[in-house]
């Protein structure tokens, strides 16, 4: 193969592929970032830079970059059997170890799993089971899934309007119908009128509201990610999953908790739900599964749910070609395989999540910092332009994606939700790398407060 210089991909980038939620035409003046190769938690560009990655990939490469394992568990299956269905009552070994492997890891009331290729697919697949399910328990009645506001649950059709994110579903056309969103637990963007507490209580209360409104009998579930993803990194306050517990438990209604980022290790538990105490009848999982080396994702479904999909069900109409596939389960497989044998769960409960959380709240003294927030390895700041007031930034001026610019360009990957900058790096990343995470996002911080025209304490005592 003939060496193709940086220019020569990004023309061809330009003139041929269209990117995952990119403006097209603004991506073709400024050209791409080519990313060639990667090891550990750093990822390596076509011209010679090396990157902290500090989102893993996308929220998904748990395990960092360069495991040799997982190569070669891929390898293995490829040689042995790469492709067979799990359709007209077939299955292969890997499928079914990993359905194993993920029934031990998840709690005690969860025992099956259907599996998709994406976690956009996975809801998709949870939203056809809810309305089976109440069918099948003579409740066709039971139809209306209740959503927060800027809740991430995939691109799929079904996804997205499950999901609360108002662009989305701008562009999206006529949105599946019986879908109800109701606020978001994000105190520091829309509750900061209350206190964490009153707040979180207020946005419990919201659910409540909304399923009187809507009549018990309508509601079919209430779906959330444990701690929002793409919304922000947003970290409910404490009060929030207790009173919500608290509220679903008053009503006969199904919890579908999107494990798609929270789960494997992020919140330093397997499962968000675990950290939270929550009980969910499904959980949606993708992302980490794998740490993003191959794609699968799922549903795991509670033995409630499960139960009457097997005893009342007849034949389920839904599945994927790629449901289970042979090389995705068996990498997913030794993924799990090797996170269990190396404590990364514990590692990041015990040691890494609450050293972060040091670390990062630490960033809370500069200029441009309204709040830091971290829980396991997923974090979040928010840009001010008044840190005494805690007033933003003109919405304008970008700050946001100016932070994420000038962090890509010095080394360290943050991405920037708004003027929401967030972090969820690999959780094989060690105290010395989250070290230098955070002294790359306070020299981007200092950056974004030059270019914005904000004085830091170091230029004011100078
Ligand atoms: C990423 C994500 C999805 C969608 O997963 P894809 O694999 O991109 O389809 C769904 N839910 C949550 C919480 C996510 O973060």
């Amino acid at each position: 193969m003939t060496q193709q210089t940086t220019a020569d991909l990004q023309r061809l980038d330009r003139a041929h592929h269209l990117h995952p939620f990119t403006d097209f035409k603004a991506l073709g003046e400024e050209g791409s970032r080519i990313i060639t190769h990667a090891e550990g938690v750093y990822v390596h560009d076509s011209e010679g830079h090396r990157i902290l990655d500090g989102m893993a990939g996308l929220w998904c490469v748990n395990l960092g970059y360069g495991r040799e394992e997982l190569v070669e568990a891929a390898t293995r299956q490829m040689r042995e059997l790469p492709f067979y269905n799990n359709f007209f009552k077939s299955t292969h070994p890997p499928a079914v170890k990993l359905a194993e492997k993920l029934s031990q890891l998840a709690p005690a009331h969860v025992n099956r799993v259907f599996f998709t290729g994406s976690g956009s697919e996975a809801n998709d697949t949870a939203l056809r089971m809810i309305r089976r399910y109440w069918a099948l328990e003579g409740k066709p009645e039971k139809q209306i899934v209740i959503s927060r506001e800027n809740g991430y649950h995939g691109s799929t059709v079904a996804g997205l309007s499950l999901g609360g994110m108002a662009p989305m579903h701008a562009q999206g056309g006529p949105l599946v119908p019986g879908i109800e969103h109701v606020r978001q637990p994000y105190w520091f963007g829309e509750g900061r009128e209350h206190t964490p507490e009153a707040f979180g209580r207020l946005c419990a209360q919201a659910i409540e509201d909304k399923i009187l409104a809507l009549g018990e009998e309508n509601v079919a579930a209430f779906i959330a990610e444990p701690v929002q993803g793409a919304g922000g990194a947003i970290i409910p306050p404490e009060s929030y999953w207790p009173a919500v517990k608290e509220v679903l438990a008053r009503y006969d209604i199904l919890l579908v908790a999107d494990e798609v980022i929270c789960g494997f290790g992020r919140l330093g538990e397997w499962f968000g739900s675990q950290h939270y105490g929550l009980k969910p009848d499904l959980m949606p999982i993708a992302k980490g599964l794998s740490s993003g080396y191959l794609p699968i994702g799922g549903v795991l479904v509670g033995d409630r749910v499960a139960e009457t999909l097997i005893e009342e069900g007849g034949e389920f109409f839904h599945g994927f070609t790629y449901s289970g596939h042979p090389v995705c389960a068996a990498v997913a497989l030794k993924n799990l395989e090797l996170m269990e044998a190396e404590g990364i769960v514990e590692k990041v409960r015990d040691d890494l999540g609450p050293y972060l959380a040091r670390r990062w709240a630490e960033l809370g003294d500069h200029p441009v910092v309204g709040e830091t927030r971290s829980l396991g390895l997923i974090g979040a700041l928010e840009l001010v332009a008044d840190k005494a007031g805690g007033q933003r930034f003109d919405k304008t001026l970008g700050a946001g994606n100016l932070c994420r610019d000038i962090c890509f360009d010095s080394g360290l990957v943050m991405r920037s939700v708004g003027d929401t900058m967030i972090i969820s790096p690999p959780l094989v990343i060690t105290r010395a790398q989250i070290d230098e995470l955070v002294i790359l996002a306070r020299r981007a911080l200092d950056e974004t407060a030059r270019r914005l025209g904000i004085t830091t304490t170091k230029e004011a005592s100078a």
